[in-house]
C-alpha cells in the first residue's frame, strides 16, 4: 500500500483522538506542526500511528531511497578537558594512562592506509585538549587535503571550534572562515546533546552552550557551507526538552538552510557516570526517530548510526522516517562500542549494507558528504560467493 494511502487510512480511524487527527491532516498538506502539538506527539502517539506519518514524509522527500556512505573516522584523542556525565568515551586528563593522544603523522598515516580505498570522507572527532589547537587542525586540515585533496574533511563539533577559538582569541566568523580556508568541508553534528540549560547543565556542563552552538553551525551556514544536528535524548531530559532541542535547530535552518541531516543519538548508559539512568527502549527509539522526522519539516535527511542501534534496529528505522543509516566505518570509531552499543566492532562492508538496506525493500545509494550519488546499488548484483553469510533477518517488504 502506498504511504500516502496508509496516511488517509489513519485519518479516516473514527477512533482516532482528535488532536492525533488534526497533526495527520498538517502532514498529509505539508504543514508545519507546532511546539505543543510535538509534545503532543511524545506523549499520545504510538508507534503505528507515528510510522505512517513519518514514513509519508520521508517517501515524500526521499522517496524509497536509503543513503550510506564510505567513511572512515579518525579521532585524535579520548583525553579531554571535559567532563559530561554521559560521556564513556573521554578519560580525564589526570586518567591519562587510559588514553590515546594521536600525533599529526599518525594521523596522515591513518589516511594513508585508505589511499587505495574508494573512500569519500573523512569524519574527524575525539576529545578536547589544549595541544589540539587552532593551528594543529588547519596543519592537519591541509596535509589531508595535500595528500589526497578528493576525500571530504568532516572535522570537529563546536565543542572543538569554541574551545580553540577562545584560545587563539578569534571570534567565531573568523575561525570558521579560517577553517574552511585550510580545506575543512562539512562539519558533523556533535556536541548538541540537549539545547535546554536546565538539562545541560546538569549532563555538560562547561562546553559551549546551546547559543554558542547553534551561532557556530550558523557562521559556516553563511560561508555557504553544510553540516548535521544531532541530539543526545534518553536519560533526564522530558520529552519537552527534546522539543525545545528540534524546534532551535528548526529555526536555524529556516534562517540558513544549511544542516543536511539530524542525527538522534540513543544515551548509552555504561562506564559513565550516569549509568544509573535506565536507556530507552526500541519502541521509544522508533518513536523518536518518527517524530523528529514530522516535526524538522525543513531538514532533508534523518540519519540513524547502524553502529550505534544495532543492525536490525537500523532496519527497523527505515520505516519509522530514517533514509540514511551512515557509513561503512570499517572499525575506525570507539565512541560507540566505549558507551555500549551493540556493534563492537562498527564494520561493515558495503556488500553488507546494501543487502541491510535490500532486505527491506528500500533502495541502496551510496552518497558522498553532500548527498551526490556516488553508484546507485538498486541492480547490483554481488557475486554469491563472496557474500557474507545474513546475520539478520528479512522484514516484510512495506513499499509494495
Ligand atoms: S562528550 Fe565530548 S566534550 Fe564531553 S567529555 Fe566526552 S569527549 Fe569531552
Amino acid at each position: 500500500m502506498e504511504a500516502v494511502n496508509r496516511l488517509a487510512l489513519v485519518i479516516n480511524d473514527p477512533h482516532l483522538d482528535p488532536d492525533l487527527k488534526s497533526i495527520a491532516l498538517k502532514v498529509l498538506h505539508g504543514e508545519r506542526i507546532t511546539f505543543d502539538e510535538g509534545v503532543l506527539l511524545y506523549e499520545k502517539g504510538e508507534l503505528g500511528y507515528l510510522g505512517v506519518l513519518a514514513n509519508y514524509i520521508r517517501e515524500k522527500k526521499n522517496g524509497n531511497y536509503t543513503y550510506f556512505n564510505r567513511n572512515f573516522h579518525i579521532e585524535p584523542t579520548n583525553l579531554c578537558v571535559y567532563d559530561c556525565k554521559f560521556c564513556s568515551y573521554s578519560r580525564l586528563i589526570k586518567e591519562r594512562s587510559e588514553g590515546w593522544e594521536a600525533t599529526m603523522d599518525e594521523m596522515l598515516a591513518t589516511i594513508k592506509k585508505y589511499d587505495n580505498e574508494p573512500v569519500t570522507e573523512v569524519h574527524i572527532v575525539g576529545g578536547v585538549l589544549p595541544q589540539y589547537n587552532m593551528q594543529f587542525y588547519m596543519d592537519l586540515f591541509r596535509a589531508i587535503k595535500k595528500h589526497r585533496p578528493d576525500l571530504h574533511v568532516k572535522a570537529l563539533t563546536p565543542v572543538e571550534y569554541h574551545y580553540i577559538f577562545k584560545k587563539a582569541k578569534v571570534d567565531y566568523a573568523t575561525g570558521m572562515r579560517m577553517m574552511k580556508e585550510a580545506g575543512l568541508e562539512s562539519m558533523p553534528g556533535g556536541g548538541a546533546e540537549i539545547f535546554a540549560p536546565e538539562v545541560r547543565d546538569k549532563i555538560a556542563k562547561d562546553k559551549c552552550n546551546a547559543e554558542q552552538w547553534l551561532a557556530i553551525h550558523e557562521e559556516w551556514h553563511k560561508l555557504g557551507m553544510h553540516s548535521n544536528a544531532t541530539m543526545l535524548y534518553g536519560h533526564i531530559e522530558a520529552f519537552h526538552h527534546r522539543v525545545d532541542h528540534m524546534e532551535r535547530l528548526r529555526q536555524l535552518q529556516d534562517k540558513t538552510g544549511g544542516f543536511q541531516s539530524f542525527i538522534p543519538l540513543k544515551f548509552r548508559n555504561k562506564d559513565n557516570q550516569m549509568s544509573d539512568v535506565p536507556e530507552s527502549s526500541v519502541i521509544e527509539d522508533l518513536r523518536n526517530y518518527a517524530i523528529a522526522r514530522i516535526y524538522l519539516d525543513n531538514f532533508p535527511h534523518i540519519k540513524a548510526y547502524w553502529a550505534m542501534i544495532s543492525r536490525d534496529t537500523a532496519q527497523l528505522s527505515l520505516s519509522f522516517g530514517v533514509d540514511d543509516i551512515d557509513g561503512t566505518l570499517d572499525d575506525t570509531t570507539k565512541i560507540y562500542s566505549m558507551a555500549g552499543a551493540e556493534e563492537k566492532n562498527p564494520a561493515m562492508s558495503t556488500q553488507q549494507l546494501v543487502e541491510l538496506i535490500k532486505n527491506v525493500g528500500r533502495h541502496p545509494i551510496e552518497r558522498d558528504t553532500l548527498y551526490h550519488v556516488v553508484t546507485d546499488y538498486q541492480d547490483v548484483v554481488f557475486d554469491e560467493a563472496t557474500s557474507p553469510k545474513k546475520n539478520y533477518y528479512s522484514l516484510p517488504v512495506l513499499n509494495d
